[in-house]
């Protein structure tokens, strides 16, 4: 799932290409993406593009005026193309394109344009067109931006004493109480604070806090930083590689060479190392050990 970072960079690309110049036409292929009825998809046909953004993990295409916001989901992704069939687009259960957004080239016979895709059968990705992106559900209720210069210690610190013994992986990939981080850099953030994901949001010591705090502006700025400038086809791989443990699991840890393990979390599962954050010893996995009861 693209997270903050993929996101932040998608929408620097996509600024680099659409800024000023006119869309078209935007050919929906899977009905259910758009979650929004006026204003109408077609109101965006012959608007100009004037700022590509991100809120969390949605992207906003504003475009005189109006705002075109798209959350990725899981499996969900934009691929730029120089040139797109002159056919629109045609709904197809087995293509994994979800719209395309066609582009205005006065310089040439050809249109380029962006195909907003979803792999896989389980259909999450959402489109919606809207005067204000606070008018979308799941922005209006994001929480502060971690990037954002009003998200200082003391910001983080009533965040994680208003979720109390919450445990902390849960906490940092709620969109609501934080904007952005999904199941991988929360892994990673908390693999670089080495500190536990079951550890309780409200009982951290200052020092941890602390720890926590440049972790979250730690690896998600370096992630922005290296991402910045790529291609939106680059950011998939280039975020693959630089993670330390989400997705490693029987892998080295990179700072102590423990093996990277796994236990099962909420909907998915989360990767960690022993040694670095939980004093070596490894963390029971509470769905199995339920289940076992
Ligand atoms: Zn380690």
């Amino acid at each position: 799932m693209p997270e903050l970072p993929e996101v932040e960079a998608l929408a620097l690309d996509l600024k680099g290409r659409l800024l000023d110049r006119a869309i078209t036409r935007i050919d929906l292929a899977a009905f259910s993406a758009l979650k929004t009825f006026d204003p109408p998809l077609h109101s965006l046909h012959g608007t100009l593009v004037e700022d590509v953004t991100r809120h969390g993990k949605f992207l906003d295409i504003t475009a005189s005026g109006t705002h075109l916001v798209m959350h990725l989901a899981r499996a969900g992704w934009v691929r730029w193309r120089d040139e797109v069939p002159a056919l629109p687009a045609r709904p197809n259960s087995k293509n994994p394109l979800a719209a395309r957004i066609v582009i205005d080239d006065p310089d040439s016979d050809t249109q380029p344009g962006l195909d907003v895709t979803e792999a896989g059968t389980k259909k999450s990705l959402a489109i919606y067109v809207v005067r204000d992106p606070q008018d979308v559900p799941g922005i209006a209720r994001l929480g502060p931006d971690p990037l954002d210069d009003a998200f200082t210690i003391d910001v983080l610190s009533q965040i994680l004493q208003s979720e109390g013994r919450k445990q902390i992986k849960g906490v940092l990939r709620h969109q609501g109480t934080i904007a952005g981080i999904g199941n991988a850099y929360s892994d990673e953030l908390l693999h670089a604070a080495r500190m536990s994901p079951y550890k309780p949001a409200n009982a951290l010591t200052d020092d941890e806090l602390q720890g926590l705090y440049d972790a979250i502006r730690g690896v998600l700025g370096a992630a922005v930083e290296r991402s910045r400038g790529l291609h939106a086809s680059e950011l998939k791989g280039e975020k693959k590689t630089n993670l330390a443990v989400h997705g490693r699991a029987g892998e080295k840890c990179p700072v102590c060479g423990d093996v990277v393990r796994e236990v099962s979390f909420a909907d998915s599962s989360l990767q960690y190392c022993a040694t670095c954050q939980t004093g070596g010893k490894p963390l029971a996995d509470r769905r199995m050990s339920r289940l076992l009861k």
